[in-house]
């Protein structure tokens, strides 16, 4: 058997047909490998919106690449493949190649998956650096190395100068940095008024096989698939972005933190998925934010803090994923032990805040950041859920989940797993903090004030026992030592009402 070059291997979430693995591409001797494999529903949760995005982009990706005549060897669910591993290993015994190739996944276990079959078939694997982010490789190493305690802003900062984006004479336009201060507007009592709908997907043919296909192979995932609407090509991946900028970016900044009811889009852009599957990018997502501002389209608020999130946020929590690899899901800093509760599962709670945004969830696999961390993620928090089950309902329920995004997120961010990494504190409130967001309160049983008695909102009572377990650790932080302040002014019945009232949740979840 004559061998051939280069096997290179394209992941679901690397949908990119300008990555290192095309650029010096020879028809004759290599080929292109994509698989799909039940293992990445199953033994990995994955719900049935977040299991039809990828594997729906990944075949429009594999019609794209053989309507241009590329050489594809495809592995679809009927071929049955449980793991990589398993797809991997049927390839090399049917072909002999002289090295396999991949661009570096988003995710160790993966990494260490294909590692192995590699090893076990004694044939060299090459990573090749992962273009599609806008800092280098090393870059984020470096400039952690000569800090103590990293931030966001300060990386975000670094970003803007060294690509010299929104940036004027070495100085940031409109002459500072962030404008969070005006971008955490609710809606007041009166809602979202004529708010343009962002453009939805229809399924095609392609996406109705897919789903069929999802019901044959992997029948029971979490969720529903009744509505499917996101961009799965990157030419609606582009209409996508284009409509968000022409029709919602201005008010972005001011909502990006408020919730409503029964509107899971808001003005957010609806685009992590895009970019996350690599059918955008983040540099052209940011150039046309930038262009949008400079044409005065949209205010600075707005423009800089949709910049921030991209550049900011997102370039963030990729560095500190790679910084602390196998390390993620070992961490427990606040020794969180309870299991996650039934309602993440099937929305079943009184609890409107919970209800809502677990809800969307199941029905379109998406909340935004203010859901996921001050809803769901405060909650698991509060409750003390174990930091592998949270993560692991994370990464199984969104639909732009993956490892090098969702875990830093949310075992740093939303729960503090981390001791302190991504976040300075643990994002914590009480029920006061989703009266002042929403409307959820408006229509639950609950008060949001009251912290004991049968009518004391749940995460408020939970709140006060969060601090209470927690003082010392919260006393040491200037804002949060306020808290244990407030708990210690509260009269001795007080508190333990609030106690009763917490341990009597942790028996009967409503
Ligand atoms: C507990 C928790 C888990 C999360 N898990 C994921 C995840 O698995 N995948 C994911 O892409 N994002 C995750 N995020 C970040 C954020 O919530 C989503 O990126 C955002 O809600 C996606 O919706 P959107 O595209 O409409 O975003 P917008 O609100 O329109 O924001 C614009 C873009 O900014 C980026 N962004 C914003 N915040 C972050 C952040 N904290 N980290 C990284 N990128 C950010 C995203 O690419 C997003 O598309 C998580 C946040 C929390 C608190
Ligand atoms: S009262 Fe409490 S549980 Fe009910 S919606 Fe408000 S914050 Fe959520």
């Amino acid at each position: 058997m004559s061998k051939l070059r280069y096997l290179n291997l394209i992941l679901g979430d690397q949908l990119d047909a300008k990555s290192l693995l095309f650029e010096d591409f020879n028809h004759q001797s290599d080929r292109l490998w994509m698989a799909e494999v039940t293992a990445e529903s199953t033994d990995y949760l994955s719900s049935k919106q977040r299991t039809v995005l990828f594997l729906s982009a990944m075949r429009h990706f594999a019609e794209q690449l053989k309507s241009d005549n590329y050489p594809l060897l495809y592995w679809s669910l009927s071929d049955k493949h449980n793991r990589f591993y398993d797809a991997l290993s049927a390839t090399l015994k049917l072909d002999s190649f002289e090295k396999i190739r991949c661009v570096l996944p988003g995710d160790v276990r993966v990494i260490n998956e294909l590692q192995q079959c590699a090893r076990d078939f004694n044939i060299e694997i090459e990573w090749l650096a992962d273009q599609h982010f806008i800092s280098e490789k090393g870059e984020f190493k470096a400039w952690l190395a000569d800090r103590k305690q990293p931030r966001m802003e300060y990386w975000y900062r670094e970003l803007r100068k060294s690509r010299q984006i929104l940036i004027e004479d070495d100085e940031p336009v409109g002459g500072q940095w962030n404008f969070d201060k005006d971008n955490r507007k609710s809606f007041g009592k009166t809602g979202p008024s004529k708010m343009p709908e962002p453009l939805l997907f229809e399924a095609d043919n392609i996406t109705r096989q897919v789903i069929l296909d999802m019901e044959k192979y992997l029948p029971d995932l979490y969720g529903n698939i009744e509505q499917f609407n996101w961009p799965v090509t990157r030419q609606q991946a582009s209409a996508a972005l284009k409509d968000f900028i022409q029709h919602r970016l201005k008010h972005f900044g001011d909502y990006q933190d408020a919730m409503w009811t029964d509107e899971p889009w808001l003005y957010h852009s609806r685009l992590s998925t895009c970019l996350n599957l690599k059918l955008l990018s983040p540099k052209e997502v940011i150039a046309a934010t930038e262009q949008a501002y400079r044409d005065k389209h949209i205010p600075l608020n707005a423009a800089e803090g949709f910049i921030r999130q991209i550049l900011g946020w997102r370039e963030y929590v990729r560095g500190l994923y790679w910084s602390y690899r196998d390390d993620w899901l070992k961490m427990n800093a606040l020794n969180a032990r309870r299991n996650l509760p039934a309602l993440y599962w099937d929305a079943g709670t009184d609890m409107t805040c919970l209800h809502q945004s677990v809800k969307q969830v199941l029905d379109h696999g998406y909340g935004h950041h203010i859901q996921r961390l001050m809803v769901t993620g405060l909650f698991a928090l509060l409750w003390g859920v174990k930091p592998k089950a949270i993560h692991e309902w994370y990464l199984a329920m969104y639909v732009d989940a993956v490892a090098w995004v969702e875990i830093p997120n949310t075992l740093g961010m939303s729960q503090y797993a981390d001791g302190g990494i991504v976040g300075s504190k643990p994002y914590i409130a009480s029920g006061a903090y989703i009266n002042r967001m929403s409307n959820y309160c408006q229509s639950c049983p609950f008060d949001p004030k009251q912290a004991s008695g049968d009518n004391a909102c749940p995460i408020t009572t939970l709140y006060w026992h969060f601090v209470d377990r927690h003082q010392d650790l919260l006393s040491k932080n200037p804002r949060l030592g306020m808290q244990v302040k407030n708990w210690y002014n509260k009269s001795q019945d007080e508190q333990q009402a609030i106690s009763q009232r917490a341990e009597y949740l942790f028996r009967n979840l409503p």
